[in-house]
């Protein structure tokens, strides 16, 4: 039976990093992942060129049943430590929007600098691995391989949510979560594109690719200001995928698909400069062509000229567009969700070093526990930071 200091499931994001520095502080390191190739959702994040933080991370990005729990590791480890490191490993990168940082040339450069920083911290890495059980005794944690029984006296899960099951997601991290008596609090797709039922879904369909500022509300009140997609499945695009993980089955979310301008007082500066211009090619003037036109078929914009227009008719179409009110069919679940909403409760777990408080020895890091960020470079960064944390009490422990 081989022994080390530590074993870490997951070589994700969080798994690596941590793993990384706790061999660099000293640590005899294991690193196991089921798949074939490490920081798989590295690769395939922020369009291939990972979004890998955030200039703007603070708590209130982040959703939680525990919303104090993420204060402590995302202030001890920031994301200017994390460019910093970036920084260290010549990776170039720029601000694209709203403070996300992405890599200019690949998001294989990310991976990259895990795996050299693993390297650098000797870690054992054991790709293609499956932990078919778990033991706790007075030495610590004994687990069965497919390949072997390996040993360590400090186990950390770092195997991610449910999203993406082709990446090889499972719900290993809350099965062991509940095998030690933690609390796994209900999980659900978050950033995630919004399916419709189908007289909507008919409709949208025809606006497949129509992208548009926008400012979506969810029924709880959370707001966000980014652009909305019409898709052949229904809504996607950053608005939709944001209020996606504020948003219950039944709820309705309300859109404004004008938020660049006061509708009403264009329309009526328009009426007295042009009040023979049509109201289609007056609304062009603030909304693609293609979803005026779609509406204007649709029969939701009067075919008349702006002096036509009496006031009743554009309140209407004043409401109609700048508070559009959705009630999504549904998600499209898993399959494309970025992350998995809830998780292991975070009231079982140390804010300061991730450990399990009735458990000794057993750490979650990363989006496995109940920490979700929004869009835009807050869920590595949650990675990073859980990860900095277990990674600095292994060692702590360990001196
Ligand atoms: C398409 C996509 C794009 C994204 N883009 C961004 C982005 O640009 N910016 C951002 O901040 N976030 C992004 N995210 C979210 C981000 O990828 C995750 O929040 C982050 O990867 C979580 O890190 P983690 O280490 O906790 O889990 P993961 O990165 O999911 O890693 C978990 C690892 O555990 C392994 N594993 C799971 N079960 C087992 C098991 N039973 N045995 C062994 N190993 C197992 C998995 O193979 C995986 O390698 C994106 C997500 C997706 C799906």
């Amino acid at each position: 039976m081989e022994s080390f200091d530590a074993i870490i499931v997951g070589a994700g994001a969080a798994g690596m990093f941590c793993a990384a520095l706790a061999g660099q502080a000293g640590q005899r390191v294991l690193l196991l992942d089921n798949g074939k190739k490490p920081g798989r959702k590295i690769l395939m994040s922020g369009g291939g060129r990972c979004n890998f933080t955030n200039l703007y991370v603070e708590p209130a990005a982040y959703l939680s049943q525990n919303p104090h729990f993420c204060k402590s590791a995302l202030a001890r480890y920031t994301q200017w430590d994390f460019i910093d490191l970036v920084g260290k490993h010549g990776i170039a990168w720029h601000e694209k929007t709203l403070g996300q940082l992405f890599c200019d040339d690949s998001a294989q450069q990310i991976v990259d600098l895990l795996v050299a920083e693993c390297e650098k911290g000797n870690v054992t890495q054991r790709l293609r691995t499956e932990i078919l059980s778990v033991e706790r005794d007075d030495n610590g944690y004994t687990l069965q391989l497919n390949g072997g029984t390996v040993q360590a006296a400090k186990l950390v899960i770092a195997s991610g949510g449910l999203s993406m099951p082709g990446l090889g997601a499972s719900p290993f991290g809350y099965q062991i979560a509940e095998q030690f008596g933690l609390k796994v609090l209900p999980t659900r797709a978050g950033l995630v594109p919004f399916t419709l039922h189908k007289p909507l879904l008919k409709q949208v369909q025809t606006l497949s690719g129509v992208s548009v500022p926008s400012v979506i509300t969810a029924e709880n009140g959370t707001v966000f200001r980014e652009n909305l997609l019409f898709t052949h499945r229904g809504l996607s695009g950053p608005a939709v995928l944001q209020i996606s993980s504020y948003w219950l089955p039944g709820e309705f979310v309300t859109i404004n698909l004008v938020p660049e301008c006061d509708l009403a007082e264009f329309l009526n500066q328009q009426r007295d400069a042009h009040p023979n211009q049509s109201l289609k090619n007056t609304l062009g003037m603030q909304l693609p062509k293609r979803l005026v036109e779609c509406l204007q078929q649709l029969g939701q914009i009067p075919d008349v000229t702006l002096k036509q227009l009496n006031s009743r008719d554009q309140e209407k179409l004043v409401e109609a567009l700048t508070a559009w009110r959705v009630q999504p069919n549904g998600t499209e679940g898993y399959r494309t969700a970025e992350v998995t909403l809830g998780g292991v409760d975070t009231h079982e777990l140390s804010s300061r070093t991730m450990e399990a408080r009735n458990v000794p020895g057993l750490y979650f890091i990363g989006e496995v526990m109940d920490v979700t960020g929004w869009l835009g470079g807050y869920n590595f960064q949650w990675a990073w930071s859980s990860a900095w944390a277990c990674a600095q009490a292994l060692a702590e422990q360990e001196a």
